[in-house]
């Protein structure tokens, strides 16, 4: 069929995606709910309250909420539309239009400034790929609508210190939102154990997180998350689709028709995995982590951030050319890489489909390249 020619994550040797294979109960869920369009509640209300679940555990579960119940929001298409449903619902809260991210923001930020006709201010990194947090208070201005802290940057896996910017955004009185796309479902637990920040509504600044099922939630795609401390920020936004069955319902994302599958599948994982079966994967992912971190160091090779923050490992690379060579050796040796430009580095996100044995062999390609 179509798909023999494609990647399936089976094999090992997709080593820069954050998506991997879904959960079989997941996979079986969301098989099951190809029909339902959460965006008529009035026909699936059952689905529907589903995803409340999904958005409370979340909450409950990963975020730290003092009250979870109060927690608003939806899964969504992705990270992306997650991130602009933020700096939209900050800029009609706030009035503001200048949202202050980190360097090494995603660059859905990008996309959601320019929709909303808001401006990126963006604060330098420090040496550890964390944004500078005293750059970050000098940026604020008369126009801040947000300031954003990442959980698990894209190139490096880096986690920004979020108890300290959420400090800062509480003095100034500005919200604050949490980019958890890919840390959401690991940072949470490997806190309980390694140095990482808080980064949930325990936090009074914050006022929005997104986290992905579709990564570390071992979701199918398309599968974000956007939660809302209460429904102030979620009001904002809101719009009514009047010709709905049961005369009408609110919506306060940016797709009308949304997919339930993705929430269902969400959910069966939710049964399935629960809390503790969420932790085991995190612990894992990390474990295999730091020991690729290990054989890395043996080889010589040097990393961007070393040992990183999460389940992502970025080896730094001197210069494009090598990159380019690298990018050649690995497509021949059947290996799929990410380069990262700022820094440049390859990527290797440790999801479960990968382990130390099997990324092993990629360093020793790495190694030989460098060594020309
Ligand atoms: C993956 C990612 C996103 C975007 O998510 P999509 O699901 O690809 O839209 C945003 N921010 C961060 C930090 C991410 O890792």
């Amino acid at each position: 069929m179509i798909l023999r020619q494609d990647s399936d994550y089976s094999d090992g040797t997709v080593l820069g995606s954050m998506c991997t294979e879904p959960h079989p109960v997941a996979a079986e869920a969301f098989a099951a709910g190809l029909h339902v369009n959460l965006g008529d509640p009035y026909l699936f209300p059952n689905a529907y309250r589903a995803e409340r679940e999904c958005i409370g555990w979340i909450a409950d579960t990963l975020l730290d909420h003092p009250a979870p119940e109060e927690a608003e929001g939806s899964v969504v298409s992705g990270g992306t539309e997650a991130n602009i449903l933020a700096a939209y619902a900050a800029r009609e809260v706030t009035g503001g239009r200048e949202i202050v991210v980190p360097a090494t923001r995603h660059f859905s930020f990008e996309k959601a400034a320019r929709m909303l006709r808001m401006k990126l201010v963006e604060a330098p990194s420090r040496p550890d790929y964390t944004v500078d947090v005293d750059a970050v208070q000098d940026l604020i201005s008369r126009d801040t609508a947000l300031i954003v802290g990442i959980v698990g940057t894209t190139e490096t896996g880096s986690v920004d210190d979020i108890e300290a910017l959420s400090d800062v955004a509480e003095d100034h009185g500005i919200p604050l939102h949490v980019d958890a796309a890919f840390g959401g479902f690991t940072a949470p637990f490997l806190r309980e154990k390694y140095p990482l920040p808080r980064f949930g509504f325990d936090l009074e600044a914050v006022v929005s997180v997104t986290v992905d099922p579709h990564k570390m939630g071992l979701v199918p795609p398309p599968a974000g998350g956007i939660v809302f401390r209460d429904d102030e920020f979620p009001k904002a936004i809101e719009v009514y689709a009047p010709y709905l069955s049961g005369g009408g319902a609110s919506q306060y994302t940016i797709t009308g028709t949304r997919p339930g599958a993705p929430v269902l599948a969400l959910y069966a994982n939710i049964l399935e995995l629960g809390e503790e079966g969420y932790r085991e994967i995190a612990f894992r992912c990390y474990e295999e982590t730091l020991k690729v971190v290990e054989r890395a160091r043996e080889l010589g090779l040097k990393l961007t951030v070393d040992p990183p923050h999460l389940n992502l490992v970025n080896i730094r690379l001197p210069d494009r050319e090598t990159a380019e060579l690298l990018l050649r050796e690995a497509e021949r040796e059947g290996w799929k890489i990410s380069i990262s430009t700022k820094p440049l580095g390859v990527r290797v996100v440790m999801m479960p489909h990968l382990d130390a044995e099997t990324v092993s062999q990629f360093l020793e390609l790495v190694a030989r390249v460098l060594d020309g």
